[in-house]
């Protein structure tokens, strides 16, 4: 991506996430050739020269956020709809899902794209629920945004609908789409194998993902239920728990990245630490799905044993928002008060887990995560002068406690400002959710699937 230089002078703080975590303030970021050439105090940059500087004078500069759970596709068009007392919408998400047309998944993307770049989101992990990908390809590229791509398969009977082949035929349309999509778009696309679950993906085909995974030298990822009951009926299947179960077959390690997550026991804990596989959570989906985390979280164990884990924002129909600052958020205040410890998860922890250990987490620790010489120019800059980051001496505590994402003023990938004064660039958005609430109200009609827009009387 060509990208002139660029120099963010004197920003207020520079919370680098580097090895030593240093927060820099009055702090100097200079940027050339995509990359992160220099960091420092200002005065150490006075000499530095740039096409474009930006005063950062208002600004708490942070890495890109990293969201390593994020079904992009089609729940835009549809946000909302689900009654709370309505315990798992996934059968009606995914016959949404498989009606959608090409041109209604390219535009329900491209809101997708806008609310995630606002909100400071640089890189995500879509878990395979993009049908038309080269429909999309456009957006990926004008949003400016990392994706990690791959193509949903199954090859078993599942309670909803997912795209179902013979085992050598989902095999082998993963070889075809990580070799077609992995690289593309200057290296911001990587394509990952994606078989959907354990449950409905034979041990052939998530053994014969792997070997894909490996052979490209890419990822894989699942999502992984658990819990008493996901566990007792692996045992009945298989004679494992969920997480044996695929270290039985030879199918975790570090390219691994298992979703969700919830309700692990010691032994599938010490199995992830041990196989050095990766780890997805979505705080907010566990919370407003009534998943509880007090009984079934485990994320301080994990942390504990090294595991990397990123945070996912999962779907607009069940975190619902899209913002990763909430996400830490959660993560952050869920923990204290399902262990009624307010020593779990540290907001520097929450804020880890979105920029550093989530990129190590998607294999991808080497070019992001952190505000470092050599590594990809991919930032955050919040907007200070709001009250929400009023007094400001903590600047990580107001980060993860105070703000969200409303706050971020600029937005950097590769060096190319994305996100500039709060707006995107790529899309006209007045136009774009008037479309996308037309395709809402034609898929509900199409599909049947449609619920009271209230308990109170819209009149
Ligand atoms: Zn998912």
């Amino acid at each position: 991506m060509a990208s002139g230089s660029l120099l963010i002078d004197n920003a207020r703080y520079v919370i680098t996430v580097d090895a030593q975590r240093r927060i820099i303030r009055g702090g100097s970021v200079l940027v050339e050739g995509g990359r992160i050439r220099r960091v420092g105090k200002a005065a150490e940059l006075a000499d530095a020269r740039a096409d474009r500087v930006i005063d950062g004078r208002n600004f708490v500069v942070t890495p890109g956020f990293v969201n390593g759970h994020m079904h992009i596709s089609y729940a835009h068009a549809v946000r909302g709809i689900f009654p709370d007392e309505m315990a798992s919408p996934l059968l009606h998400v995914f016959n949404l899902q498989m009606a959608m047309t090409e041109e209604e998944e390219y535009h329900t993307s491209l809101l997708c794209l806008v609310e995630l770049v606002r909100n400071g989101t640089v890189c995500f992990l879509d878990p395979g629920s993009t049908k038309f990908p080269d429909a999309c390809l456009q957006a990926y590229a004008d949003a400016g945004i990392r994706v990690v791509l791959g193509e949903c398969v199954s090859d078993q009977d599942a309670p909803f609908t997912l795209p179902r082949y013979d085992t050598v035929e989902a095999v082998a349309r993963t070889g075809r789409f990580v070799k077609a999509w992995n690289g593309r778009l200057d290296g911001r696309i990587v394509a990952w194998a994606m078989p959907f679950s354990p449950e409905s993906c034979s041990a052939a085909l998530i053994q014969g993902s792997k070997r894909v995974a490996d052979e490209h030298g890419t990822g894989l990822t699942l999502h992984h239920g658990s819990g008493a009951a996901a566990r007792a009926a692996s045992v009945a299947r298989h004679g494992h728990s969920p997480t044996a179960y695929l270290e039985s077959i030879g199918v975790l390690g570090d390219n691994v990245l298992l979703a969700h997550c919830l309700g692990l026991d010691e032994a599938e804990i010490d199995c992830i630490a041990r196989t050095r596989t990766a780890v997805a959570m979505c705080p907010s989906t566990a919370a407003k799905g009534g998943r509880g985390v007090p009984e079934h979280g485990k994320m301080p164990e994990l942390l504990q044993r090294g595991v990397r884990i990123a945070l996912g924002c999962d779907s607009p129909n069940n975190s619902n928002y899209l913002d990763m600052v909430r996400a830490m958020n959660m993560a952050a205040v869920q923990y204290k008060d399902a262990r009624q410890d307010t020593r779990m998860i540290p907001a520097e922890t929450a804020l880890e887990m979105a920029t550093r250990t989530g990129a190590e987490a998607l294999g991808l620790g080497a070019d992001l995560g952190s505000v470092e010489v050599g590594k990809k120019a991919d930032l955050v800059l919040f907007d200070v002068a709001r009250p929400e980051w009023q007094a400001l001496f903590n600047p990580i505590n107001n980060l993860v406690y105070n703000a969200d994402g409303r706050s971020i003023h600029t937005v950097i990938v590769d060096g190319r400002v994305v996100v500039d004064a709060y707006r995107q660039t790529f899309v006209d958005e007045a136009v774009l959710f008037e479309r996308v609430q037309e395709i809402g109200e034609r898929l509900q009609a199409r599909t049947g699937i449609s619920f009271p827009r209230s308990r109170w009387p819209i009149v």
